[in-house]
């Protein structure tokens, strides 16, 4: 059985040490503990362990997992790190505290409605595809700058950019990426580093870090 306990104490040690280490001037990112296909006793066992930042990549599962569990911790903070459809928007708004995976107008303009009926500021981070890879989510480079300049004249709350990098493909030219044009539209997060590649993420400015299996172990199914 992983000790799920260990493995959060550690991965926070190493991500403290290396923003010491390298001087980012950030010491303690957000660890985002992603519990999507992780069975309910691993999680309550990372709620035991103190954590109370989780990401779900879907919408329908993340209800199953936290819907019962919102009522019981008042304090966690969960993220939305899967794409999402313009039609799940309105319970999307009403679960999640942040959305990391805006990337595109029209869901900027559903979004910006929810938010408002259901008056839950939350905050959002655009999603960037920083490989132009056709199949994959994520706003494209070259539309980045009318998606955010949209989504805030929409009012959206925009807090900084987040990117998952081509499996194939050195992590750190896209994390440079990101810190480049996060920089350039003076946005102050970066949402981006996970279980095979955290550490560089801390060492290179990463605010949100998004770390799975080796907090979990593997993902059923
Ligand atoms: C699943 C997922 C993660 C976590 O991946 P691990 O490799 O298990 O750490 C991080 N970010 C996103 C967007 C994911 O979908």
């Amino acid at each position: 059985m992983t000790d799920i306990s260990t493995n959060i104490t550690d991965i926070k040690a190493s991500i403290a040490a290396m923003c010491k280490h390298t001087g980012t001037g950030n010491t303690a990112p957000n660890l985002i503990a992603v519990s999507k296909r992780q069975p309910q006793e691993k999680i309550d066992l990372a709620l035991k362990a103190g954590q109370r930042v989780f990401g779900e990549n879907k919408v329908q599962e993340a209800f199953e997992h936290w819907g019962e569990n919102r009522k019981h911790y008042d304090d966690l903070e969960l993220h939305l790190i899967g794409s999402l459809q313009t039609n799940k928007a309105k319970d999307a708004v009403q679960l999640f505290d942040c959305i990391q995976t805006l990337d595109r107008i029209k869901l900027a303009r559903t979004l910006a409605k929810e938010i408002e009926k259901q008056n839950k500021p939350i905050q959002l981070f655009i999603q960037v595809n920083t490989g132009d890879e056709p199949q994959k989510g994520g706003c494209l480079l070259s539309g980045l700058e009318t998606l955010i300049n949209e989504s805030k004249d929409l009012g959206l709350n925009i807090v900084g950019l987040m990117c998952i990098p081509p499996v194939e493909d050195d992590p750190s030219l896209h994390f440079a990426l990101l810190k480049k044009l996060a920089k350039r539209y003076d946005l102050p997060k970066l949402s981006m580093g996970m279980s095979n590649d955290y550490a560089l993420a801390a060492s290179m400015g990463a605010t949100d870090i998004r770390v799975g299996t080796a907090i979990f172990g593997a993902r059923e199914n």
